[in-house]
């Protein structure tokens, strides 16, 4: 099988040449980014690459690198600016207090990235090859790791069809690249509950599509609707599934959680329309921790609608990498909008994004082994 063959054939080629920048910007400059870095404006010194051949018997990693951050040269028929063929895959690395750099459950996301990669027909990366190119960059551009509350150095790998084709096939050639961007509060400020709009006239994904897959296209056909979100005043945009009585499925990069008065907690169940979020899974874990029920099912809008009207919902919040946990305040939508209850002093949405934070930052015990070190 392909997959066992670039396993065997990446074992050789693990060591990352390093061909550092020539022109890094100065101690200056950096610190003026890393005073107010927001969120994907700003990039590092440096990017790590791997290139992907097809071979005859499979296929083969090689020539892992580490090399100025910078334009890509690609063929105009490079059949990712064609058909799409890209995934990508998203995590943070922290800065401790004693200054080392860690990052949490890089395994999850090397195997969702190869998950992603054989519904893209795209090569699998070993995982211990994703592990190590975060390394290897974090070391490079570890003076990019800001150290202020709530800052982290977002880590963006993906892989691209770079073959010059415009025939319709996986592509023969392909990269894997990493960049990174400090990054400071996703929604900007203080943690208010923020406003969604409920896609109706576009959906994301659906049955037997790459909804599950982390995919640029995914991103591509939920556009039109966050634009419509943006229009009705809103940041973010829920999507349905209008096939399965309405059912919840989530937003368009966030998994979302619902907390109801007797203390249960009701996400949407994976069904394969859904990101297999890893903040998803991680805030599951925590909430069994405590005790709490922990029900993933079907969750429909007029479910949502009764618990919202009779007093059977208490808190609604949405997860990801980029945001952690944020609290929903209001669904917004054609036919009425549903708000959530004032969030109370005491919120499981607040108390969870804690812990959460404090487990990745260093603040709390990491009592599943989450945490990797980087640098
Ligand atoms: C990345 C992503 C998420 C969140 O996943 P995390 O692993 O928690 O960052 C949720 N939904 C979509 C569509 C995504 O692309």
């Amino acid at each position: 099988m392909a997959t066992n063959r670039s396993r065997e054939s990446i074992a050789g080629t693990m060591e990352f040449s390093q061909q550092l920048s020539t022109t890094p910007r100065s101690d200056e400059e950096r610190a003026a980014v890393l005073a107010n870095p927001g969120f994907g404006n700003h990039f590092t010194d440096h990017t790590a690459v791997i290139d992907w051949n097809h071979t005859s018997d499979g296929g083969r990693w090689s020539n892992a690198r580490i090399e100025a951050y910078g334009p890509i040269s690609l063929d105009p028929a490079a059949s990712v600016l064609h058909y799409g063929q890209e995934i990508f895959e998203g995590l943070k690395a922290y800065r401790h207090a004693d200054g080392t750099v860690w990052t949490f459950r890089p395994e999850a996301n090397a195997e969702r990235f190869n998950a992603s990669a054989r519904r893209l027909a795209l090569p699998e990366l070993p995982v211990e090859a994703f592990v190590t190119s975060l390394k290897e960059l974090v070391a490079a551009d570890r003076a990019w790791v800001p150290s202020g509350d709530g800052e982290a150095l977002y880590l963006r790998p993906f892989m691209i069809a770079t073959e010059a084709f415009l025939g319709v096939r996986p592509a023969r050639e392909v990269s894997y690249r990493l960049i990174a961007s400090p990054a400071g509060n996703y929604f900007g400020g203080e943690l208010k509950p923020v406003s969604i709009w409920l896609a109706t006239k576009y959906a994301r994904a659906g049955r037997g599509g790459t909804g599950e897959a982390k995919c640029g296209g995914n991103y591509a056909a939920s556009l039109a609707a966050q634009l419509e979100a943006e229009e009705n005043g809103c940041q973010q945009v829920l999507f349905l599934d209008p096939f399965n009585d309405n059912a919840v499925e989530e937003l368009g990069g966030m998994n979302v959680f619902f907390v109801m008065a007797d203390g249960t907690v009701v996400t949407p169940a994976l069904n394969g329309n859904i990101l297999h979020g890893i903040t998803r899974a991680s805030v599951i874990q925590l909430l069994k921790d405590r005790g709490l029920k922990v029900e993933e099912r079907k969750f429909t809008l007029d479910e949502w609608r009764r618990a919202a009207e009779n007093g059977q919902l208490r808190e609604v919040f949405a997860c990801g990498t980029a945001a952690v946990i944020t609290p929903i305040g209001l669904l917004k939508t054609t036919e009425g909008d549903i708000a959530s209850p004032a969030l109370p002093q005491e919120s499981l949405t607040l108390s969870i994004r804690e812990q959460l934070l404090g487990i990745q930052t260093g603040a709390v015990a990491d009592q599943h082994g989450w945490l990797t070190r980087l640098a």
